[in-house]
């Protein structure tokens, strides 16, 4: 894949063993939980339903790949799909599954809402498992369900998905539209309890609005550089800097169709033309305009997202290795494996 040398590849698999490296996106829940009703359709069918715990041929992230991947921190998304009427409902089962599935597994995972629980549940040897809501849809309005959600260990939220919510406008829907009070009410709430505000799938005047509003750095849990493949999910340049001057990370994703122009969400054989070094191009934008302490990965495995070279979670040692291919010292490289991450947790996270 790289032509690494011996002493290189040797190198790289020093480096990845002794980070702790960070995944702040995946969809994993949506193949795990069992509760009915699922949205699905015809294009979009229900995966096969699978657990934490045991190997799988399917889908991209359980506890043995986890661990054979070298990961050790992973931020979980809980994702209402709009078309449930019942969001709160729905996200109320799906936190329900989470914690259940987390509890048949104690000595492996660790549900984490503090840097010194991440800090605390490698150093035991397990898994350090956070909880985000990707999408303000299911609090329906409602700030307490911010706090009760806060309350049952949910440490971050991405305001909204691809459509509008009433937070504001996602990029998918993006009618120039400012944060709503609400929106606004949220991320000044989240600033006060401790909760990392995501920007990823939000649009760009909310995007602007969030940074004039918090007093705390904030992420992209999983976006990639528009400047590179221009879908409207990315961030331009000037967005990259702005968030890198507030101190936050852009963690670029595994999405083919945000990597490279014209791949189509879910088209197998457009997937196939996205490679590794496509992936590491964004990671050298993005520290061409900001360096090396304002990146990070975020996968969204598990979320319609990989490509050959990075079809699971077991291939982040890769990573690693295209970083030494390119050039990257030992302590540059730890930052995007993880650290630049756990910086923003432990300012964030109180
Ligand atoms: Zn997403």
């Amino acid at each position: 894949m790289f032509n690494l040398s011996k002493e290189q590849a040797e190198r790289a698999r020093r480096i990845h063993e002794s980070s702790l490296v960070v995944d702040t996106h995946n969809d994993t829940i949506l193949h795990i939980i069992k509760t009915p009703p699922f949205i699905t359709s015809v294009s979009n069918p229900l995966p096969p339903r699978r657990t934490l715990g045991e190997r799988s041929e399917h889908g991209q992230i359980d506890i043995p790949r986890i661990r054979e991947g070298g990961v050790k921190c992973l931020l979980f998304a809980m994702y209402v799909d709009p078309q449930y009427t019942a969001r709160l409902r729905r996200l109320v089962q799906m936190m329900d599954a989470f914690h259940s599935e987390l509890a048949r597994y104690p000595e492996q995972v660790s549900l984490v809402t503090s840097y010194r629980e991440i800090m605390k549940a490698v150093k035991d040897g397990k898994i350090a498992v956070m909880i985000t809501i990707e999408g303000g849809e299911p609090l329906e309005g409602s700030v307490e369900a911010l706090r009760a959600m806060y309350r049952l260990g949910a440490r971050s939220l991405t305001l909204t998905h691809f459509p509008r919510n009433e937070l504001g406008d996602g990029s998918g829907a993006d009618s120039g539209s400012h944060l709503t009070e609400f929106g606004k009410h949220v991320v000044q709430e989240m600033n006060r309890l401790g909760m990392i505000v995501d920007i990823s799938h939000l649009n760009q005047t909310g995007f602007w609005d969030v940074l004039e509003l918090t007093k705390d750095p904030v992420l992209a849990t999983h976006s990639n550089c528009k400047a590179l493949c221009s879908h409207h999910r990315n961030l331009t340049d000037d967005q990259i800097k702005a968030l890198a001057e507030k101190g936050g990370v852009m963690n670029l994703s595994f999405c083919a169709g945000f990597i490279k122009d014209g791949i189509g969400f879910g088209d197998p054989e457009a997937v196939k033309k996205v490679t590794i070094h496509d992936w590491l191009d964004h990671l050298d934008h993005a520290v061409e305009l900001v360096g090396t302490n304002h990146v990070g990965i975020g996968s969204d495995l598990d979320g319609g997202c990989g490509f050959p070279d990075l079809h699971d979670v077991t291939k982040f040692p890769h990573l690693t290795e295209g970083m030494v291919a390119r050039g990257y010292s030992d302590s540059d490289i730890k930052k995007v494996l993880g650290a630049n991450n756990l910086r923003v947790f432990k300012k964030v996270l109180s």
